[in-house]
């Protein structure tokens, strides 16, 4: 029967068809915030549509749903969330888990702008906020007080790739009665196992490798537990952290060849660290696979892999602006913050706090993409070059 109401309704209430059954490889890109109910009883806004079935697209549609199933499946998680960010799903895990009185721990390695967080927002809202070495392991103990509920770990940690003994402080966290919780960004998900090691909660910045292009920003939070899962849902809810489903479906592709990608970035790397550890401009390589990064035998024993990021520290003869020289000499190399993607990328830091290691100025931190291993390293010896110039 032809559709007889007006071109302006038919804009919109079409009977225009098209055939089924497109069996493509890619997942479809599921946009949509309304989502139709058959029966006005079946109406709800609930959050947890694994379980009842959609409701709203703040809270996934197939194509964010997909990725947080398939990211939850190699984390062997319970359930995951999808964030708009690495930070969005740092964020979402302070403010489901933590309140006003309670106590949190993190290591000294921290993130940076999870550190920035805790000490802008949650102290803001009354949430007591300190730091432990992230050598500690089991002596952590002696940083707790009755109301710590949440311990935070990273590893190996941001810039310094300290590793930490992640059994030993989740255990101790339990004992206390805290959660404890992972940063797996470095890992990609991949090469811990966190949930066996007795982690509660882990987080990706799903911008680095599993995205894997430098195009995009999500993060994910992956839960042990139905309990767990129960208090991050309600707090992803209200804030209403969606992330686009465009970006779900780049991730998406970016997964197919993630296995690739962090091979040839690991041996990349690798092989970078191993040069640099013989020139004699370095005082060390803080790289998880090489017995002078801290905690090297715990990545041994806990880890199936390593991955492109790693730093690399000046022997102290070498000052600040021959440092920058370095960098700015490299030329495959750009200077940018993230990584994860194809492209080689450096950014120095400096460590002036008396509570982090004594590297100062001298710290680099390198990246290596997709690029020939001869190359990148011919970039960084004439690199050098300039460092020694004086
Ligand atoms: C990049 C990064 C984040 C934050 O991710 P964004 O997607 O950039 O917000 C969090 N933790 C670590 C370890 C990271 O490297």
């Amino acid at each position: 029967m032809a559709n007889k109401k007006d071109w302006k309704t038919k804009l919109i209430h079409s009977d225009a068809t098209v055939p089924e059954g497109f069996h493509a490889l890619a997942t479809p890109v599921y946009r949509g915030s309304t989502v139709v109910f058959e029966h006005a009883a079946q109406a709800s806004d609930r959050w947890n549509q694994l379980e009842i079935g959609y409701t709203y697209g703040l809270y996934g549609t197939p194509t964010t749903l997909e990725l947080a199933a398939k990211i939850c499946e190699l984390e062997k998680g319970f359930r995951t969330f999808i964030t708009p960010g690495g930070q969005a799903a740092i964020s979402l895990i302070h403010l489901a888990l933590l309140k006003a009185g309670d106590h949190v721990l993190l290591p000294e390695s921290i993130y940076g702008p999870n550190r920035m967080f805790s000490n802008g927002v949650l102290r803001r809202f009354g949430v007591e906020v300190s730091y432990y070495p992230p050598g500690a392991g089991a002596g952590i103990r002696s940083e707790f007080k009755p109301n710590t509920r949440l311990v935070w770990c990273e590893s190996p940690g941001s810039i310094t790739m300290e590793v930490q003994d992640l059994p030993a402080i989740a255990q101790a966290a339990h004992e206390q009665g805290a959660l404890a919780v992972l940063d797996n960004t470095w890992a990609a998900g991949i090469y811990l196992d966190a949930f066996a090691l007795g982690m509660d909660v882990t987080m990706q910045a799903l911008t680095k490798y599993v995205g894997g292009h430098s195009d995009l920003l999500l993060g994910s939070v992956t839960v042990r537990d139905e309990k767990i899962y129960e208090r991050l849902g309600e707090t992803h809810q209200v804030l209403g952290c969606a992330a686009s489903p465009d970006d779900c479906s780049l991730a998406l592709r970016g997964l197919k060849t993630m296995a690739v990608r962090l091979k040839a970035a690991e041996q990349n790397a690798l092989a970078l660290a191993q040069w640099l550890s013989a020139r004699p401009e370095v005082e060390t390589v803080l790289h998880p696979a090489l017995p002078s990064c801290p905690g090297h035998e715990l990545w041994k024993r806990d880890f199936t892999g390593s991955s492109g990021l790693f730093s690399v520290v000046f022997k102290p003869r070498y000052g600040k602006e021959q440092v920058l020289a370095f960098i700015d000499a490299l030329r495959l190399f750009k200077i940018g913050y993230s990584w994860g993607g194809v492209t080689s990328l450096v950014m120095t830091y400096d460590l002036q706090s008396p509570k982090r290691p004594a590297y100062g100025s001298r710290l680099v931190r390198l990246y290596t993409g997709l690029e020939a291993i001869e190359d990148l390293l011919a970039d960084v010896e004439q690199a050098l070059a300039r460092l020694t110039a004086d």
